[in-house]
C-alpha cells in the first residue's frame, strides 16, 4: 500500500487544496494521512513564545479542519508537535511504506531548509517528495523570480507587471486560475490512522483533540473576535466581499477608517480577512476571484487603493522575501538601509506593547492587538511609525517581533515587508520625514472617528468620560476637566512618555545624518 503524507504548513483548508486534489486524483496513492505539525523550533505549541490570540486562531483553525476532514470525508487530521524535521520522517517510517510526502511550498529560508532536509531523509525510506507551488500565494514565487528579467519589485505597478508576465493578462485583469473545489474524496483509512496515534515511536508527539481543547481553555482568551478556521473564512468572505459587490468596487484603502467600523470598535472597515489568509484557512485566489466577479462589467477602484491592489502587496512581499537575502533582518538587507537606531529601550519598548505610552491613539491600537490580535493598516502606520523614525527612535526588529508573537494574522514575508516600509528604510517605504501625528483629529489620514472617539473610550477606558475635545491628547486638558472627568494624567493614565514634537524633531534629524553617513 502506498500512503501520501499530505503534509498542511499553511493550508488550513479543503477549498483550493492542490494537495488534497492530487492525492485524490493520484494513481500512485491509495491512502492519505492529512498532518499538520505545531512546530516548537518557531514557537507553537504549548511551551512556545506565540501569544495566546495567535495560538488559539491556530488551535481552532485544526479544529474546525479535523471537523471537515471527518464529515465531508469521513477522514481526521493528524496533529503532531515538535520538529517537522524529525516529527515528519518519524511518521514516514512509522508508514513504512513507500509512498508519497506532499507540502505546501513556503517562502521563507528555515521553511526551504526543512523540507530540504526532510526530503532528504525520508527519500532513503523510498519516499517521494513533491512541494506545491501557489498554495499560499498567486504566484509560483521560485518561478517568478527565475525569470529572466527579473527585478525586485518596489511598487504596485511593479508587482503588477511581474503578474502580467507570469500569469498573462486578459480584458478583465491578469489571469489568475480559478481556485479549485474541494477534493471528491480523501483516501483515508481510520486504521492506519489510529495505529500511527497509538505507535510507539510517535505516542510523545501526537496531539489528541481532548488535548488541544485543554491547552485552548488554558489559553484564557475569552471567545476571539476571530475565530479561527475554514468555516469562518468563508463565512467572513461572504459577509465582507461576496455579498457586498460595491463595497469592493468602492474600496480605497487609504480612505478606510483606522478605529474600525462605527458603533462595534472590534468590527474592521476592511475585510479582516488577513487572519484567514496568513493561515491558509482562506485561499488568496478564492478573494481574488470573489473581488473579480464583484468588478466585472462595473466602475470599480483600481491597484494600488483597490481590493485586489491589497493582494498584490501580499504578492509583492511573498516575492521580496524569496529574492532578498536577509529579507528579516537590518545587515545584509539590500532592501534596508542601516540607519543607526539607538539601544534597545526596555522601557519604552514595553510602554508601547502594553499601550501605555500616554498616547491614546497609539495606547488604543496597542491594546486592540493585545485583546484581539488585529489592528487596522492604517492603525499598524501610526504605532510602527511611533516606535521607530516618529518618537521612540527603536528598532524595527523590535516592533517586529512584538506583532509576529502577537497578530493572528502575522506573517513572516508580509510583517518584515511593512516594517521594513514604515521604518522609513525600505526602497518602497514613504519619505522618512512623513511622520503620523501619534494625536490625529478628523482630518488626519489616519482617518479616525474623533466626534464621538468611541474607538479610544472602548480601548482606553481610563478615558471612557473625557470630552472628545481631549482626548486624543489628554495631558493637555486643564486639571479641573481631568477631575471632572475622573482621570488625572499622571495618575490613572499615563502621562506621554516622550514629547511628541521634540522626539520628532530629533530623531529627523538623527534619520537624515545616519543617511548622510550611508551614502
Ligand atoms: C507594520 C505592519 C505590519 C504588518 N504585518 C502584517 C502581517 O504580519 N500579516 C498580514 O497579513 N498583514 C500585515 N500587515 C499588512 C496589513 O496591515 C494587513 O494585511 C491588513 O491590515 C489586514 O486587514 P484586512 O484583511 O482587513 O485587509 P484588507 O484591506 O481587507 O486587504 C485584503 C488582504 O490583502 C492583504 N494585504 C492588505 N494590505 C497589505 C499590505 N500592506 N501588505 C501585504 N498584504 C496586504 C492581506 O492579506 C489582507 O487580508 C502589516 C502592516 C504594517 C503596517
Amino acid at each position: 500500500m502506498s500512503t501520501a503524507i499530505v503534509w498542511l504548513r499553511s493550508a488550513l483548508r479543503v477549498h483550493d487544496n492542490p494537495l488534497l486534489d492530487w492525492a485524490h486524483r493520484s494513481e500512485e496513492t491509495d491512502s492519505v494521512i492529512p498532518v499538520f505539525v505545531l512546530d516548537t523550533g518557531r514557537g507553537m505549541g504549548e511551551k512556545g513564545h506565540i501569544g495566546p490570540n495567535r495560538m488559539r486562531f491556530l488551535y481552532d483553525s485544526l479544529t474546525d479542519l479535523d471537523d471537515r476532514l471527518r464529515r465531508e470525508y469521513s477522514a481526521r487530521l493528524l496533529v503532531l508537535e515538535g520538529r517537522p524535521e524529525e516529527a515528519i520522517p518519524l511518521l514516514a517510517e512509522e508508514l513504512g511504506s513507500t509512498g508519497w510526502l506532499l507540502c505546501d511550498y513556503q517562502a521563507d529560508p528555515r521553511s526551504r531548509e526543512q523540507i530540504g532536509e526532510i526530503k532528504a531523509s525520508v527519500s532513503q525510506m523510498g519516499v517521494r517528495t513533491k512541494v506545491f507551488p501557489s498554495v499560499s500565494t498567486i504566484l509560483d514565487v521560485e518561478v517568478a523570480i527565475a525569470r529572466p528579467g527579473f527585478r525586485d519589485p518596489k511598487s504596485s505597478s511593479d508587482i503588477g507587471a511581474i503578474m502580467g508576465r507570469n500569469l498573462g493578462e486578459g480584458p478583465d485583469g491578469y489571469l489568475v486560475p480559478p481556485p479549485l473545489d474541494p477534493a471528491a474524496e480523501v483516501k483515508f483509512e481510520t486504521e492506519e490512522y489510529d495505529s500511527l496515534r497509538g505507535s510507539e515511536s510517535l505516542s510523545g508527539l501526537v496531539v489528541t483533540r481532548g488535548e488541544i481543547s485543554r491547552r485552548v481553555n488554558d489559553l484564557d482568551t475569552g471567545e476571539p473576535y476571530f475565530p479561527g478556521g475554514e468555516g469562518e473564512a468563508l463565512d467572513r468572505l461572504r459577509r465582507k466581499v461576496s455579498d457586498r459587490p460595491d463595497f469592493v468596487n468602492g474600496f480605497r484603502k487609504p480612505a478606510t477608517m483606522s478605529t474600525n467600523e462605527a458603533g462595534n470598535p472590534l468590527e474592521p472597515s476592511t475585510t479582516g480577512l488577513s487572519p484567514y489568509l496568513s493561515t491558509g484557512c482562506l485561499s488568496v485566489r478564492k478573494v481574488w476571484e470573489e473581488c473579480q466577479k464583484a468588478n466585472l462589467g462595473t466602475d470599480h477602484t483600481k491597484p494600488p487603493q483597490s481590493l485586489i491592489g491589497q493582494l498584490m502587496f501580499r504578492e509583492m512581499f511573498y516575492v521580496l522575501s524569496r529574492s532578498v537575502e536577509n529579507w528579516d533582518d537590518d545587515v545584509g538587507n539590500s532592501n534596508c538601509k542601516p540607519i543607526e537606531w539607538g539601544g534597545h529601550d526596555g522601557e519604552l519598548v514595553s510602554a508601547w506593547e502594553r499601550g501605555m505610552t500616554g498616547y491614546p491613539y497609539i495606547d488604543a491600537m496597542m491594546r486592540q492587538l493585545e485583546a484581539t490580535g488585529w489592528m487596522h493598516h492604517l492603525g499598524r502606520h501610526a504605532v510602527s511609525c511611533f516606535l521607530t523614525r516618529g518618537q521612540l527612535w527603536q528598532n524595527w526588529k523590535h516592533g517586529r517581533d512584538v506583532f509576529d508573537r502577537k497578530l493572528v494574522d502575522s506573517d513572516w514575508a508580509v510583517n518584515n515587508g511593512n516594517w521594513l516600509w514604515l521604518a522609513g528604510v525600505a526602497p518602497f517605504s514613504m519619505p522618512y520625514y512623513r511622520v503620523y501625528n501619534p494625536c490625529p483629529d478628523s482630518k488626519s489620514s489616519l482617518n479616525v472617528e474623533a466626534k464621538e472617539a468611541s474607538f479610544i473610550r472602548h480601548w482606553v477606558p481610563e478615558l471612557a468620560s473625557f470630552p472628545s475635545k481631549y482626548i486624543f491628547e489628554p495631558h493637555l486638558a486643564p486639571e479641573h476637566v481631568q477631575e471632572d472627568a475622573g482621570c488625572v494624567i499622571g495618575t490613572d493614565y499615563p502621562s506621554p512618555i516622550v514629547d511628541r514634537k521634540e522626539s520628532r524633531r530629533v530623531n529627523l534629524g538623527l534619520f537624515k545624518e545616519s543617511l548622510a553617513r550611508i551614502a
